[in-house]
């Protein structure tokens, strides 16, 4: 039913096949459809944006819909052969103060009408006191024993079935009832997210949510999230391990006169300009769109903020295959300092951090861009460091000598066995320490860019890297060449003076000539 094809962190592509034999790629985006309205028709979608599923609301069905859905099916009423999936509704609970269905009618017209993927009736949290969060938790877990009863009963499932995880912002609540969930045999998990977290721009919470989430239900099977709001969060949700998320910020933004960028958005009367090439904006200009109709203008905005929502998916789902992900999540927490924010916590979490470096990527099509502080501590780094401490690096020596190069130095193997055939040789002043020759030309080393600004930035922390590891492997002599670029000077000069306070017996070399000097050695600079 799902099944992973590539992964980056905890950012994964995957496979879904729903029951009916329909498949969807994800990360998945599921644009929320009225079915009623039908303000941006599903099929438009699929055929100009290759969207393979939509999500549309099974109360709203069961209220207007029902004989027409009974008759042809929730894919007929929509004109969409995708994967198609239903929320239950609950939401309206939230919004208008009730539903007037019960948890088997709800669950039997989705059955009934084809929903590829069914959320049982649930009571969403939003944002609320702990009582009532508890209490929202609670009645739902109870829907939730109804819907499997009632679907046991009935025998042959048709739908996908969703648990949705309530519990809001309070995580010890998404924890029990992600873990009550966990035995029911749902198919996916859902996560509710409060909307008014998102509009608060509240990230940081939201990004705890899912982690509380993820981390109750495991990586088995996949995780929806209800509401993801703004395309700028794609990227941060799918690297904490969210496969599918809906949206319906494209049409509300779009009510609002608001433009989407993948960075934030814009009010139209603010726009001089239309920073994008769909398209809706290759045919207008921002003055042109101003004057439409209100009716007209809203369709092409929701036209155009659909775009920027799937232009954002494919672009994630790239970095994933690229093993950049955590790169992207870089560049794109600078949308916003509340994003920012999110992010850092993100890169602070001790816990997660871990989990994500069993995750990072081993091999990679494309260079590994460092900028600053914050992607030293990106997992790919750490567990990088890691490897190169305890696998390579601890116990090697064995009280045995070593030749420390500049980083920027070129050896070949060949060049590199005309040295003396005991020395070990590493090399000093990269951003994951000390690293060995056999694996200097191997990634991520040698596919790794950063400013030279950052070894000076972050001088302490490299150089104290470079000691661990030096100190872990156990060697009592250092030979260490100078650089002959400036960039290197500093680091070279302090490493030697902390080797020497190590007790380590360091020769600072002007070239490798003053090595293997003397009889066959031949000119040191071309060894
Ligand atoms: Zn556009």
């Amino acid at each position: 039913m799902f099944e992973v094809v590539a992964e980056d962190h905890l950012g994964r592509i995957g496979r879904l096949r729903t029951r009916g034999g329909r498949v969807a790629e994800t990360p998945l985006f599921l644009p929320v459809i009225n079915p009623v309205t039908q303000d941006i028709p599903a099929g438009w979608m699929k055929e100009n944006l290759g969207a393979e599923a939509v999500i549309t609301n099974a109360y709203i069905i069961l209220r207007r819909l029902r004989d027409e859905a009974l008759r042809r099916g929730v894919h007929g009423i929509l004109a969409f052969d995708g994967v198609v999936m239903t929320d239950s509704g609950g939401y309206q609970v939230l919004e208008y103060g009730g539903v007037e269905a019960s948890p088997e009618e709800i669950a039997e017209l989705q059955e009934e009408m084809g929903s590829d993927i069914a959320v049982p009736l649930d009571i969403p949290t939003g944002l609320c006191s702990r009582e009532k969060a508890e209490e929202s938790v609670e009645k739902t877990l109870r829907n939730l024993e109804i819907t499997i009863e009632f679907l046991r009963k009935r025998g042959v499932r048709r739908c996908l079935w969703a648990a949705p995880i309530q519990g809001g912002i309070h995580l010890d609540l998404i924890h029990r009832c992600a873990n009550r969930e966990k035995v029911m045999n749902f198919d996916l998990y859902a996560l509710g997210s409060p909307t008014p977290l998102m509009e608060g721009y509240r990230f940081d919470k939201l990004f705890q949510m899912i982690c509380a989430a993820r981390s109750a239900v495991g990586f088995g099977k996949p995780l929806h999230l209800f509401g993801a709001g703004h395309p700028m969060i794609f990227p941060f949700i799918v690297a904490l391990g969210v496969d599918m998320f809906d949206s319906a910020s494209y049409i509300l933004y779009a009510r609002d006169d608001r433009y989407m960028t993948e960075t934030g958005t814009i009010r139209v009367e603010k726009l001089d300009y239309l920073p994008c090439c769909c398209p809706i904006c290759s045919k207008m200009s921002a003055a042109e769109l101003r004057q439409l109709p209100r009716d007209e203008r809203i369709k092409m905005l929701a036209m155009h903020n659909l775009y920027i929502c799937f232009m954002e998916v494919r672009r994630v789902k790239q970095a994933i295959r690229d093993g950049r992900l955590m790169e992207l999540l870089e560049q794109r927490a600078r949308s916003h300092p509340s994003l920012y924010q999110g992010f850092i916590e993100i890169m602070r979490n001790e816990d997660l951090l871990r989990l994500m470096e069993e995750g990072a990527p081993t091999s990679g099509r494309r260079g590994v861009n460092l900028y600053d502080e914050v992607s030293l501590r990106r997992p790919l780094v750490r567990a990088t460091r890691k490897k190169l401490l305890e696998n390579c690096l601890a116990g090697r020596a064995r009280g045995g000598e070593a030749l420390l190069l500049p980083e920027t130095m070129r050896l070949s193997l060949e060049k590199a066995s005309r040295l003396p055939e005991n020395l070990d040789i590493l090399f000093y002043g990269s951003p994951y320490g000390l690293i060995p020759l056999g694996l200097r030309y191997t990634y991520p080393f040698s596919q790794t860019n950063y400013p030279k600004a950052l070894l000076d930035e972050r001088l302490d922390e490299l150089l104290a890297e470079a000691v661990k590891q030096f100190e872990a492997a156990g060697y009592k002599r250092a030979y260490i060449l100078k650089p002959e670029t400036r960039r290197l000077e500093r680091f070279e000069m302090e490493l030697a003076r902390r080797l020497r306070e190590l007790g380590v017996d360091v020769m600072e070399l002007e070239s490798l000539k003053e090595l293997v000097g003397g009889a066959g050695g031949g000119d040191g600079r071309n060894v």
